[in-house]
C-alpha cells in the first residue's frame, strides 16, 4: 500500500503516520520529495486495508497495490480456472452453452425445449423456478415443483441444470436439485445469499448487477470464494443504460476487462442484455469473439405463451442456427464445447 501525504503535511504529521503504521507491525519506505512525501507500506495489505489511514491528518490518498478481490484476482491464480458443472467444463478454452426458458412453466414444455436445445448442441439446461419479478402480481415461478421438473428434464435429456436462488433460506433446497446455482442480477450484492451459496460446493453462475461495476462483480465473486467455494462463473448480462432501444446496455468490453483482472470464467447473456431476439445472435458472437467462456440464452417454443421474458426468447430453430455459428467461431478461436455427460459426443 502507498500513502501519499498532502503537500502541506507537517513534519509532526509525517512522523506520526510513519510511527502509527510501524506500530501496527508494518515496515515503511519513506520517500521525501520536494513537494510531498510518499510512504510505501510493506506487509499484509488485507490487514492494513481495514485501518482508516486516510483519516490521519496529513494523509491525502491511500493507494492499494493489490486488488481488493484477492481470491478472484489473476495475481492469486495466474492461469484461467475451469469450473466443472456435472462434467461440463467452463473456462480455460471450454465454452458453456447454457439455454432454456426463462421460467420452468410445466413438464411438457420443459421437455420440448430441453430436447431442442440439446439437439442444437447446448450443454447446460436453464430454467427459473424462483423468479425475481418487478411486479408482485407477475408469475413468480413454480418453486419446488419447478425444481423437480427441471431436474427430471435434465436427467431425461442428459443435461446438467442451472437455476436461480433468491433467498438464503432456499439455498439448501436449490442445491439439492441443481448442478449449478444462479445468482441473478438483482441479488448480486445480496451478501447473505452470496455467503450461503459460498458454503455449498455447487458451481455458481454469478450475474452482474444492472448497475454494478466490474469491481463490484469481482467483489461479489470474492464473497462466494471466501467461504471456500471456488466454482464461480461470472456472467455479463448488461447494465442500465440511458437508451431504451434495447433492454439493457450490453457491455461486451467487460468480458475482455475481466480476462485481464481475474482467472474466473465469464460468459455472456445476450438475452437479458438486449431483450431483443434480433440482437441476440450478433451479441452472442461478439461475446465469444471478446473472449467469453460461453453464452447463456433464453429459448422458448412458443414465446407468446411464455410466463416471463417471452419477447426476448429465441425459437428453437433460431437457437440451432446460432449454435452452429458459435461452433464455427469456437473452432476459429480453438475453443471446445464439452458435451454433457449424458449426451454422446
Ligand atoms: C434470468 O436469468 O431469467 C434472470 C432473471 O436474469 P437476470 O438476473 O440477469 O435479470
Ligand atoms: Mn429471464
Amino acid at each position: 500500500m502507498i500513502l501519499i501525504l498532502s503537500p502541506h503535511a507537517t513534519d509532526e504529521q509525517i512522523d506520526h503516520v510513519i510511527r502509527h503504521v510501524e506500530d501496527l507491525g508494518f515496515q515503511t519506505h519513506v520517500s521525501r520529495g520536494a513537494f510531498r512525501t510518499i510512504v510505501g507500506v510493506i506487509g499484509d495489505e488485507d490487514k492494513l486495508s481495514v485501518e482508516p489511514l486516510n483519516a490521519m491528518p496529513g494523509v491525502e490518498k491511500v493507494v492499494p497495490v493489490l486488488p481488493p478481490y484477492k481470491l478472484a484476482s489473476l495475481e492469486a491464480h495466474p492461469t484461467p480456472s475451469i469450473v466443472d458443472v456435472a462434467g461440463v467444463k467452463i473456462g480455460g478454452g471450454h465454452l458453456a452453452m447454457i439455454a432454456g426458458p426463462c421460467a420452468v412453466e410445466g413438464r411438457d414444455r420443459m421437455e420440448r425445449i430441453a430436447e431442442s436445445i440439446r439437439d442444437a448442441g447446448a450443454n447446460i439446461l436453464r430454467g427459473g423456478a424462483f423468479k425475481p419479478r418487478t411486479s408482485p402480481y407477475s408469475f413468480q415461478g413454480l418453486g419446488e415443483d419447478g425444481l423437480k421438473i427441471l431436474r427430471e428434464t435434465g436427467d431425461k435429456f442428459g443435461l446438467p441444470i442451472v437455476t436461480e436462488v433468491m433467498d438464503p433460506r432456499c439455498v439448501e433446497l436449490v442445491a439439492e436439485y441443481a448442478d449449478m446455482i444462479q445468482i441473478g442480477a438483482r441479488n448480486m450484492q445480496n451478501f447473505v445469499l452470496l455467503t450461503e451459496v459460498g458454503k455449498t460446493q455447487k458451481p455458481v453462475l454469478l450475474k452482474r448487477g444492472m448497475s454494478a461495476t466490474i469491481t463490484d462483480l469481482l467483489m461479489s465473486a470474492e464473497y462466494i470464494m471466501s467461504q471456500g467455494n471456488f466454482g464461480v462463473v461470472l456472467c455479463e448480462r448488461g447494465v442500465k443504460g440511458f437508451d431504451n432501444i434495447a433492454r439493457n446496455l450490453y457491455d461486451v468490453a467487460s468480458v475482455a476487462i475481466v480476462k485481464g483482472l481475474s482467472h474466473l470464467p465469464i460468459i455472456v447473456d445476450p438475452s437479458h442484455a438486449t431483450g431483443r431476439p434480433d440482437l441476440i445472435p450478433p451479441c452472442a458472437l461478439a461475446g465469444i469473439a471478446a473472449g467469453a467462456d460461453g453464452v447463456h440464452i433464453e429459448v422458448h417454443d412458443c414465446p407468446e405463451e411464455a410466463k416471463s421474458d417471452g419477447p426476448q426468447a429465441l425459437l428453437p430453430h433460431q437457437y440451432a442456427e446460432l449454435a452452429d455459428q458459435i461452433r464455427k467461431l469456437a473452432a476459429l478461436f480453438n475453443k471446445t464445447i464439452s458435451p454433457p455427460a449424458g449426451v454422446a459426443s
